[in-house]
């Protein structure tokens, strides 16, 4: 069985081509500026890349230029469309209606329009793309892979908000969780790296990249997220502000006149490392700020971002009653020692310790960087929400046969 997986934003497409029998990556690539001036197909295979530019009005374009990278004669990875055996889409948000991956019929087509307005951005891409998909492969089943599924069975007590239960009711505002198929697939992964059942262990998983958020997996379930309603909420991010009193919302619309789409861009996008320190949303950044330049914006914007990850391993740790493992994946949580040195200074008292030569040598495979005795197994754990996708839509094709 060889997947596609489809990521659809609305002016991008990221896609794998994924053998299933070893789960190599065939082919890769990104489509960008869709609809834009200057689209751009870039296509990699065996590590070379092959970009392409040419116009795309829409995303039907987009998709027959990947289906006609993947066919062609130089360096094309199949001789005939029918060899994909089935196309695994990444859907950000699935509502209350799915906590587990589902195949794409009419039925799960309107489920995903009903929560446009839960995500207006990313929700009507992913329409336009399975359409799309659908149209150029009539014959390869799809399958529906939601951010939101696997914090469905988070207790009623952790997802609601304190505000009048209609606003639920009518609205469905309430804490949903992303990073799903991230978190999903590191704890897995790491259960399996130390040798246990996730189901007989409790752990914290810090997803760190330009978006963030943790997450406790206890029994191998969500019980917590720190994204909320929306991936504004929980941890300060690159660009977002992530959790704060909401009343800074309205202060802000009032002393600055501004409308709600406007306090919402500023919140989304010039807030995080890049509103505090006013040098940029890249960590990396962040950090040449904090130990080169020693820039006191610099140094506060990697103290923030630092000591909120830190709070939230406390509180999850205390809503588990103990920690297991503690585990660090996405851009920074893979590769940056020094954020996870700071985030697990002074975590002797839970029974977090790190060794620090273990820590400053991770190279982008499962890594244990505990150090002697530590209680809790400290673990970096690189993600792959593609790979995720790829085998959810395997489990599910498997089935119709
Ligand atoms: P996304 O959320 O867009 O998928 P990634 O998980 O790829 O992001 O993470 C991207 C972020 O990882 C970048 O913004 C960068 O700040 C960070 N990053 C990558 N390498 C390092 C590093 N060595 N040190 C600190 N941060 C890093």
């Amino acid at each position: 069985m060889k997947n596609l997986v489809i990521n659809c934003g609305s002016s991008s497409i990221k896609y794998q081509f994924i053998d299933m029998a070893d789960e190599s990556v065939l082919a890769k690539g990104l489509v960008e500026r869709i609809g834009i001036k200057g689209s751009v197909i870039t296509h990699k295979v065996n590590g070379k890349k092959y970009v392409t530019e040419t116009p795309m009005e829409d995303h039907k374009k987009a998709i027959k230029l990947v289906l006609d990278a993947l066919l062609n004669d130089e360096y094309g990875v199949i001789k005939n469309i029918d060899e994909i055996s089935a196309v695994g889409h990444r859907i950000v948000h699935g509502g209350e209606k799915y906590s587990s991956s589902a195949l794409i019929d009419d039925d799960v087509m309107k489920s995903i329009e009903e929560c446009v307005s839960l995500a207006p951005l990313h929700n009507p891409a992913h329409i336009i793309g399975i359409n799309a998909c659908r149209e150029l492969m009539p014959k390869a089943p799809m399958v529906a892979v939601f951010d939101t599924a696997f914090h469905q069975t988070m207790p009623d007590y952790a997802y609601m908000y304190a505000i009048p239960n209609e606003y639920y009711k009518k609205y469905k505002i309430r804490k949903y969780g992303f990073h799903g198929t991230s978190h999903k697939y590191v704890s897995r992964t790491a259960a399996e790296f130390v040798g246990r059942n996730v189901e007989d262990l409790k752990m914290v998983v810090c997803h760190m990249g330009n978006g963030a958020s943790i997450t406790a997996v206890q029994n191998g379930e969500s019980v917590d997220t720190s994204m909320g309603f929306t991936p504004l909420g929980g941890l300060v991010m690159g660009t977002r502000s992530g959790d704060m009193d909401p009343a800074v919302v309205t202060f802000l619309m009032e002393k600055l006149n501004i409308s709600a789409s406007e306090v919402n861009t500023i919140l989304n996008k010039k807030s995080g490392i890049e509103g505090l320190s006013e040098i940029s949303s890249d960590m990396r950044d962040i950090k040449k700020g904090n130990y080169v330049d020693k820039d006191p914006k610099a140094i506060l914007a990697y103290s923030v971002f630092n000591y909120k990850v830190k709070q939230f391993i406390g509180s999850y740790t205390a809503i588990m009653n103990g920690l297991d493992c503690l585990v660090f994946t996405g851009g920074i949580g893979e590769n940056s020692f020094e954020n996870r040195r700071e985030i697990c200074k002074n975590m002797e008292y839970l029974g977090i310790k790190i060794d620090d030569a273990k820590n400053d040598a991770t190279m982008g495979v499962p890594m244990d960087i505990s150090a002697e005795g530590s209680k809790v197994r400290v673990l970096v754990i690189p993600t792959n929400e593609e790979l995720m996708i790829a085998r959810d839509t395997k489990d599910i094709v498997s089935k119709l046969k």
